[in-house]
This record gives structure tokens, C-alpha cells and sequence, in this order.
């Protein structure tokens, strides 16, 4: 939904209307005075309260319905960084990045009056990576001498600049107009499922995964069809356990591995992969009373790409003796490593031994793949972080870090906004304090860094 890509919908209560989700949404980026609140209040209509800016203190962004030629989207004021902040450039890059992650199409908004600053060429950097619909607004075109700058703006390369007068009204038609032809039709944004959460119960043949559906379903299950009419292979099963339904997708390749449990490798991981696709979270089942197989690895390794939640199940519990466990303890600190922050449950697929502990770890799962950290608490994060732990020095030099924001929840993904590449081992380092900070278990966490020149 919406409110899980980070919008600020329920302070402001706009999606009491179902509807509202499937709107295309606009972002408006630009850095402060280009003019982006007033052109906002134009396009809806309405003078809406200012906002007030609290130096340390982000304003959120927030979302307004509009409407044109019959045409409604969603638009959202990207405003919010600290105004003389250091990094200042670096923090509105970030939130056009942040925008465009999150929106159907970017309206960039220069003042023309101005020309392109420096803040302006980092965004335009951002921006030109997309796939996104941009439309380059040239602002403060208050008569047609201004026409003149606003065509210097053509030059950034992000297609035609639309002159505007946002506080006069001046060109506002021909621009919007411009805007609903890129924009998807109302509706076709792709909608996230609501209802039960989609698991994918993955492991080699043989683990148990169809034994511990059954454990699960018992009697309650019903089999969802692919596409409904054409059905060719029923594939989802919902299964209701302690009085929460869930999804398991692809439940077909399950029981039908079963049959073919020496099936093609390579079908295998197809089959898991598609699973993914459609899946929230994973469930990958190990053989406790076995040592880890090279395709368990291939397996979590297709998770933890595939950016989904991860809980671990190891199978078979009932075969365990002493012996055996302290191997497995040892194994799981060799070939688990990279899924260290998965949460782990022990159980038996036969006997149902504490399969009734898998919901609470999905539950924690979900909870750490969609958490979002807000801006002002990870810089302030960082800025102790780096004080502490500053990047050794290499070759003379030291990168420091900008300004960072969480770009997405699911999995949770940061941008760090650098004066230098950050070697591996730092950004495992950072990897691991936010896992501590804001603990982010049985979600795969990414740092991406965007160096600056
Ligand atoms: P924001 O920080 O990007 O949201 O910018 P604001 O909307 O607060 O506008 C900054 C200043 O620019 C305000 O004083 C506005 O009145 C002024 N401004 C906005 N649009 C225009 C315009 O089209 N023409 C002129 N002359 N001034 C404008
Ligand atoms: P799948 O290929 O992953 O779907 O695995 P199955 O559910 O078909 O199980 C494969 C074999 O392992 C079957 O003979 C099961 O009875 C057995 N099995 C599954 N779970 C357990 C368990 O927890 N304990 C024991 N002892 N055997 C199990």
C-alpha cells in the first residue's frame, strides 16, 4: 500500500476512500524557494496552512489529491530537509531518489529566474537514471521575457522545460496537460494485494515442505486458482493458522515434488524463483539431522537476492540426538552466516513439533522487511556512528559520509551520500549498527552509497 511505501497517509487521513491507492502519484521535487509549494497550492486549488520549518526538524512529506481535465492523481510535496544544513544539495538529491522510487512520475521544479545550481545538477543526476516520467518545471516565468531562461533549462536533457508561472497561474494549462499524458491511467497502478500475506515454503526435495503444509492446513485449506476462468494449475493455497490466514503461493510445485522429488535442478529453481516473485516472505526448511547441502545455500541465496523476508525452519527435529547438535550448532555459524538475522525454529513436519512458533517468527520477519527508519533519526544515527567509528583513512584520504535516507522499505534499502567510496568491510560495519539500532530481523538490509565527484 501506499502507507507502506512511506507516504504519510494517516496523519492526514486521505485514503479513507479505497480508491485513492490505485491514483497515479506525482512527486513534486526541487530544492527550497524554486517555488514547489506554491506551485502545489496552484495546481489543487487551495491555500493550504504553511508549513512551518523547524531547523533539525523534517517536515514530512504530504499528500493532496488533484484533479485535471477529468483526469485525478495524487501529489506529493517532497518537502522537508534541514534549509541550512550542510549537505543540503546532497539531502535534496536524496529525497528526488527517495520520490522517484516511490512515485509514477517526478515533477522537477526549477526556479528560472535562477538557472540550474549545483543542488539542481545532483538531482538532475538522480533523475536521469530513471525510468520514470520527469517533467521539467521552469518556474517564475511571471511574463514571456522569462521564456528566455526557461528554454537555457533544455540543456539539463531531461526533455522540454515547462514554463510556468506558479504564482500568477501562467502556463499552467499547457503544462499540466503535458503532465496527465505521461502519467499511467487512473487505476493501473499495480495495487498490493490485500488479505493474507504471501509465504513461500522453500527448501531441496525430500526437507518436508509438503508435510508441513499439511501440518498447517490440516483440514482448512482452500486452493486458490491462478487466474480465475482459465485455470490450468491451482497454485495458492490459503491456510487459516491460530486465526490468521495466509497465502502460500505455488503450493502446486510443492506437492507435485513429491512425485518427481528428484526433479531437474534446474526447474527447481525456476519454480523457486517464480515462488518469490509472488511471495512476502520465505520459509526455507534445512534437514536438522543433516548436514547443509550446497543446494540449501543456492536457495537462500535466491532469498536473500530476491530481497524477500526469511525465517528459517529446520525440519525433522525428532531425528536430533546430542551428537548432532553440536555439529549443527557449528554448521549454522559456517554456512549460515550470510542469513545471520534470519529468526530460527526448530521443528518437526511429522510430529508438529512447535510448528506453532512459525507464525510469530513470520510476523517478525514482515515487521523488519517493512520497518523505515525515519530521515532526521538515521542522520542523527550516522553522525554518532561516524564520529565514533570514523572511515580509516586510505591513501591520504578519508570519505565521509553526507546524508542518508532509507530509500525503500521491503526489503529495507539505504542510500548513503558520500565523499569517497566506503571499502566493504565499513559498509558491513554500518550494515551491522543499523541492525542493532533498529533492528531489522529477517529482512535482508542494503546500503547503496552515491559518491560524489
Ligand atoms: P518551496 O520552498 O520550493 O516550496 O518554495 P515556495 O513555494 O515556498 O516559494 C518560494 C518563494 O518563491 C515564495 O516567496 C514564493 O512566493 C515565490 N514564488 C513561487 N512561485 C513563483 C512564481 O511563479 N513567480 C514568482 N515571481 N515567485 C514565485
Ligand atoms: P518435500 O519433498 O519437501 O515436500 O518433503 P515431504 O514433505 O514429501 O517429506 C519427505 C519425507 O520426509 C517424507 O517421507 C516425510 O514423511 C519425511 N518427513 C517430513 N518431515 C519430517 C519430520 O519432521 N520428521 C521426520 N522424521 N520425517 C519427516
Amino acid at each position: 500500500t501506499l502507507a507502506a511505501l512511506g507516504f504519510d497517509l494517516d496523519d492526514d487521513g486521505f485514503f479513507d476512500d479505497e480508491d485513492d491507492e490505485l491514483l497515479p502519484v506525482v512527486a513534486v521535487v526541487g530544492r527550497p524557494n524554486v517555488g514547489k509549494s506554491t506551485l502545489v497550492n496552484r495546481i489543487i486549488g487551495r491555500r493550504e496552512a504553511v508549513v512551518e520549518d523547524v531547523p533539525g526538524v523534517t517536515r514530512d512529506r504530504v499528500t493532496y489529491k488533484a484533479e485535471w481535465s477529468g483526469h485525478r492523481f495524487l501529489l506529493v510535496d517532497t518537502g522537508g530537509w534541514e534549509r541550512e544544513a550542510k549537505g543540503m544539495a546532497a539531502q535534496v538529491a536524496a529525497q528526488a531518489e527517495r520520490a522517484m522510487n516511490e512515485a509514477d512520475a517526478v515533477m522537477f521544479v526549477l526556479d528560472a529566474t535562477v538557472g540550474a545550481t549545483d543542488a539542481d545538477e545532483d538531482v538532475v543526476k538522480v533523475l536521469r537514471g530513471t525510468k520514470k516520467p520527469v517533467l521539467l518545471i521552469a518556474n517564475k516565468v511571471d511574463d514571456s521575457r522569462g521564456e528566455a531562461d526557461a528554454a537555457m533549462l533544455w540543456s539539463l536533457g531531461l526533455g522540454e522545460p515547462q514554463a510556468v508561472s506558479s504564482l500568477q497561474g501562467r502556463g499552467m494549462g499547457d503544462m499540466l496537460d503535458n503532465l496527465i499524458a505521461i502519467l499511467p491511467d487512473e487505476g493501473s497502478r499495480v495495487a498490493e494485494p490485500r488479505g493474507p500475506r504471501r509465504i513461500a515454503l522453500l527448501g531441496k526435495p525430500n526437507v518436508g515442505k509438503s508435510s508441513l503444509l499439511n501440518q498447517l492446513a490440516g483440514e482448512q485449506r482452500v486452493v486458490v486458482d491462478s487466474v480465475a476462468g482459465t485455470t490450468v494449475d491451482p497454485v495458492d493455497e490459503l491456510v487459516e493458522i491460530a486465526g490468521t490466514t495466509w497465502r502460500f503461493v505455488d503450493t502446486a510445485g510443492i506437492r507435485k515434488r513429491v512425485h518427481e522429488a528428484s526433479g531437474h535442478e534446474y526447474y527447481a529453481s525456476l519454480r523457486t524463483k517464480a515462488a518469490l516473485d509472488k511471495a512476502e516472505v520465505a520459509v526455507v526448511l534445512l534437514e536438522a539431522d543433516q548436514p547443509m547441502a550446497e543446494q540449501d545455500t543456492r536457495i537462500l541465496s535466491m532469498v536473500v537476492e530476491s530481497g524477500r523476508a526469511l525465517v528459517l525452519a529446520f525440519n525433522k527435529w525428532d531425528l536430533m540426538d546430542d551428537e548432532r547438535r553440536k555439529y549443527l550448532e557449528r554448521e549454522i555459524e559456517r554456512d549460515l552466516h550470510q542469513v545471520s538475522w534470519a529468526p530460527r525454529v526448530n521443528i518437526s513436519a511429522r510430529t508438529g513439533r512447535h510448528t506453532d512458533k512459525l507464525v510469530p517468527a513470520l510476523h517478525k520477519a514482515l515487521e523488519g522487511w517493512e520497518t523505515r527508519v525515519p530521515t532526521s533519526r538515521l542522520n542523527a544515527f550516522l553522525a554518532t556512528l561516524v564520529q565514533s567509528h570514523p572511515h580509516p583513512v586510505r591513501g591520504g584520504k578519508q570519505p565521509r559520509i553526507l546524508f542518508g535516507t532509507q530509500a525503500t522499505t521491503k526489503p529495507p534499502t539505504f542510500v548513503l551520500f558520500t565523499t569517497g567510496f566506503l571499502e566493504a568491510g565499513y559498509r558491513r560495519f554500518i550494515e551491522r549498527r543499523l541492525r542493532e539500532e533498529f533492528g531489522f530481523d529477517g529482512t535482508p538490509v542494503r546500503v547503496n552509497l552515491r559518491v560524489r565527484e
